[in-house]
């Protein structure tokens, strides 16, 4: 990945404003009784609202701005009819793209009153991606990075799925490099200023192991256990890492 120069990280901090304000309003709608349909018409109002346009939307023919992934699903869920109830998690994922650049983030929010352990999940799982964008320093690895969320994540007795990983981000919303949640400190390849990566570690209650549902999209936990989701893009720079994903 070329470093990126000035110009393209500010339309990238532009998209990442844009998806900063999609989890904003639709994190404040979360409640029993809305339906996953109604988070992604949130969505593409703000998408609307902003000039922007969504990279989920079309993406290998994916029906909406957002993914919406309920309890045992862990990524990919297509909004719709499901109708959120009191204690249940929901994970979202979208992104927006500005003059051509791209951002993507994702979080998981309870609904209502949620169970001590759903919590424990969810906390866990942004504490992970806490310590692996810490990790995001020019002279590490994506080895550093994948080590920091998976000791978070194992010191808690939850799973890192392995199957689904972060990525590049920048001109197209997936880029090389591959950011896996997990791996060996030191290892892989060389973290350098200028880089754009969208780290997002997928956390499991039970075993790390998916399967896709029928609808072709749905990725849910093999076990069932409940799972959550978080994700930034951060841009590495002079100084440590810059969240582009929050506001
Ligand atoms: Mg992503
Ligand atoms: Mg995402």
């Amino acid at each position: 990945m070329k470093a990126r120069s000035k110009d393209e990280l500010r339309h990238m901090r532009a998209a990442g404003r844009v998806v900063a304000e999609m989890h904003e309003k639709i994190r404040a709608a979360i409640r029993p009784g809305v339906t996953t349909a109604d988070l992604d018409a949130i969505g593409r109002t703000v998408i609307d609202n902003r000039g922007a346009t969504s990279n989920f939307l079309g993406y290998h023919g994916f029906p909406a701005v957002i993914c919406a992934s309920p309890n045992d699903v862990i990524v990919h869920g297509i909004p719709g009819a499901v109708v959120l109830k009191e204690g249940d998690i929901i994970s979202v994922d979208c992104g927006a793209v500005v003059e051509g650049w791209h951002g993507d983030a994702a979080f998981t929010a309870g609904v209502g009153e949620i169970s001590p352990e759903a919590a424990r999940l969810i906390a866990v799982t942004e504490a992970s991606l806490d310590a692996g964008i810490a990790a995001m320093v020019e002279g590490n690895t994506l080895g550093d990075i994948g080590a920091a969320v998976q000791a978070v994540v194992e010191a808690a007795g939850f799973s890192v799925v392995r199957e689904y990983v972060g990525h590049g981000i920048g001109r197209a919303m997936h880029e090389a490099p591959e950011v896996p949640n997990y791996g060996v400190a030191g290892k892989g390849g060389k973290l350098k200023k200028g880089m754009t990566l969208a780290v997002e570690p997928m956390v499991t209650i039970g075993e790390p192991d998916t399967f896709l549902s029928e609808d072709g999209w749905t990725v849910l936990s093999a076990d069932r256990s409940w799972a959550a989701h978080f994700e930034h893009t951060i841009a590495i720079g002079p100084n440590g890492p810059e969240i582009l994903t929050r506001p």
